[in-house]
């Protein structure tokens, strides 16, 4: 546990790299300023001294009015370091969170584009942001107030014995039965289960979120709250973990911490009055009085320093849950670069003996496929749903790298290419493209930041979107998806494929967007399809048989594997899985025919 913290602590200071000295630096003036802070009780001890011993006659203490100046400069001195201090250890802590984010999502930049379908890219942002901003409380001010207080612990043991070692000791237990006391509630076996709490409260803050996204269902369906059974679970989980750590665990410890901490004096009063007595017969009861006097001030100042240790345990836990939520996001795999920058000689895709699986999965979801297209050719992906065909496609782009095999563009393994020109090469067009919150213009312009305007509108006539623009308030330039502009599914994939035209790749991977085509929009898309996609290699994922026709050339694939290729024709006379699929698609197309003319 101990050394866990111990590399926790050293990551994060890693994270702060040139700024790690300042966290150093403000440690060690917060140290000097909790011993400039216990001068004024030295000096009020000495001031006590002079009055004692002066009594009655008060004209013979000549040094209180020194004294008095000493623990006034000594206190605003010290006031003066903890300043310096927290602004070393919140430059530093403010510099770690930032580095945090930004190598987060440098990283990020490095992974392949697939991670983020199983990994929402707002759930990582959130897990990198929030635990960036949760180290900062430890950074900028526990690890300081820790580093404080065992400065005061070690300049108590000095005055221990420079005063009355009884006295000073009756304090310091006051210390040890709190620490004892938060060590019983959070170290041990009870590490592992303040752990178990954490996760019963990440689950039950996923599940709520799934809970919120879930609530159209749930008004549709009529449902209540108790239908997420796993939301439910998760709350019942988390209540009795809480339940069990505080009630069970907790409550006695946290009460011995608290009045040890609260009342360190508890300790002090009955030795002192052990002491009395004797200090009487022994006649130096006044050195005596002077000594209590000074540790019944100075206990206050334990109490302050006890309270900082337990928000330095509690500020430890949460930079450790942090930490864990950082890692996470660290540890996402990245794409292996070969620098060997290999250009590409054309835009012929090739698979070579192609494997892939996706993690986690123990089927392939391709397996030892090889197939060309040529540059210029159009090839269609079809076969049942589960086939393989968007995985296949993804591989083109490296959304994920092959599991076995090669992927070739121009006779060059993709993953020998420069990241930035094979994505200059390749333009793909998926379902439900996603666009941005801003204005028509920029999110065209995503693809090609430089286009001119006039490149803009020739790229939004291309892909048949002129009805859209002249409906929109401030043609190109209005914002989409924000105050009342709402574009229809038809409509965005329209825009999205403007963008994919502005970027005029050779090579373009389309998956045949059909989820929200209405007739008419059906006739645009496919209008804007073939602007898109003239003279380009094309591989095309197809959900309807209807525009495969016209492909140079078909692949069936089916579990993974390729079955079927050639052009349409001649799969029709193999009489194979195409053939029947084909048959199948026409008697549908009949079905519906016959239905809608009975229904006229
Ligand atoms: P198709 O596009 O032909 O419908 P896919 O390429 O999407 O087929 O899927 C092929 C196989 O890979 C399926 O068994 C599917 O369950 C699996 N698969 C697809 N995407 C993922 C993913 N992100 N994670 C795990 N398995 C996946």
């Amino acid at each position: 546990m101990e050394e866990k913290k111990q590399n926790n602590l050293s990551v994060l200071l890693d994270y702060a790299g040139a700024y790690k000295g300042l966290t150093f630096a403000g440690m060690a003036l917060s140290a000097l300023s909790m011993v400039l802070g216990m001068l004024p009780y030295v000096c009020i001890w000495l001031v006590l001294r002079d009055l004692i011993s002066a009594a009655p006659d008060y004209s013979n203490a000549v040094n209180i009015s020194k004294y008095a100046w000493m623990a006034f400069w000594s206190a605003f001195a010290g006031i003066a370091v903890y300043f310096c201090s927290l602004m070393c250890t919140h430059l530093a802590a403010f510099r770690t969170a930032s580095n945090i984010r930004k190598q987060g999502i440098a990283h990020l930049m490095k992974t392949p584009l697939g991670f983020f379908d199983n990994n929402a890219s707002g759930l990582l942002r959130n897990k990198l942001d929030s635990g960036a901003a949760d180290t900062e409380t430890l950074l900028a001010h526990n690890l300081a107030d820790i580093v404080g207080t065992a400065a005061m612990f070690l300049t108590l043991i000095v005055l221990m014995v420079v005063f009355d070692w009884r006295m000073g000791l009756a304090c310091m237990l006051a210390g040890i039965v709190s620490v004892g006391a938060l060590f019983s509630m959070m170290g041990g076996k009870n590490a592992q289960l303040m752990a178990e709490y954490q996760a019963a409260q990440d689950v039950m803050a996923k599940a709520g979120t799934e809970y919120v996204r879930g609530i159209p269902v749930v008004k549709v369906f009529q449902q209540t709250v108790y239908s997420f059974k796993a939301f439910e679970k998760a709350i019942n989980d988390y209540s009795a973990k809480a339940e069990h750590y505080q009630a069970d665990i907790c409550k006695v410890p946290q009460a011995v911490n608290l009045t040890a901490t609260e009342g360190s004096f508890v300790f002090l009063v009955p030795v002192a009055l052990v002491m009395a007595s004797s200090a009487l017969n022994a006649g130096n009861f006044i050195q005596f009085v002077v000594n209590f006097a000074f540790y019944s001030v100075f206990s206050a100042v334990i109490s302050t320093a006890l309270a900082r240790i337990m928000f330095g345990a509690s500020g430890m836990m949460l930079a450790d849950t942090a930490l864990m939520r950082i890692s996470q996001v660290m540890r996402a795999p990245v794409l292996p670069l070969s620098h060997k920058d290999l250009i590409p000689a054309g835009n012929s895709i090739e698979f070579d003996h192609v494997s892939f699986t996706y993690d986690g999965n123990d089927h392939p979801a391709l397996d030892d496929v090889s197939f060309k297209v040529d540059d210029g050719e159009t090839v269609a992906l079809v076969g049942p749903s589960g086939g393989g065909k968007t995985t296949a496609a993804s591989l083109i782009p490296r959304f994920w790298d092959v599991s076995s095999g090669t992927v070739r563009i121009g006779s060059a393994d993709v993953r020998d290419i420069d990241p930035h020109t094979l994505m200059e090469r390749v333009a793909f067009v998926f379902q439900n493209d996603h666009l941005f919150k801003t204005t028509v213009l920029e999110n065209v312009r995503a693809a090609r930041p430089q286009a001119s305007e006039t490149e803009v509108y020739e790229a939004l006539s291309a892909a048949q979107c002129d009805d859209i623009i002249t409906k929109l308030p401030d043609g190109i330039h209005t914002q989409i998806n924000a105050s009342g502009v709402f574009l229809s599914g038809g409509e965005q994939q329209r825009i999205a494929l403007a963008r994919a035209i502005i970027k005029d790749a050779p090579i373009i991977v389309l998956d045949e967007a059909t989820a929200f085509a209405d007739p008419e929009n059906e006739v645009k898309i496919q209008k804007a399809l073939k602007n898109l996609t003239r003279n380009k290699t094309v591989i095309m994922i197809a959900h309807r048989l209807s525009t495969v026709v016209s492909a140079d050339r078909i692949l069936v694939l089916e579990n993974g594997k390729l079955i079927e290729e050639g052009a349409h024709n001649e799969l029709l006379k193999k009489e194979g899985k195409y053939a029947q699929m084909w048959k199948e698609y026409n008697r549908a197309l009949s079905w519906k025919i016959g239905t809608e003319k009975e229904a006229a």
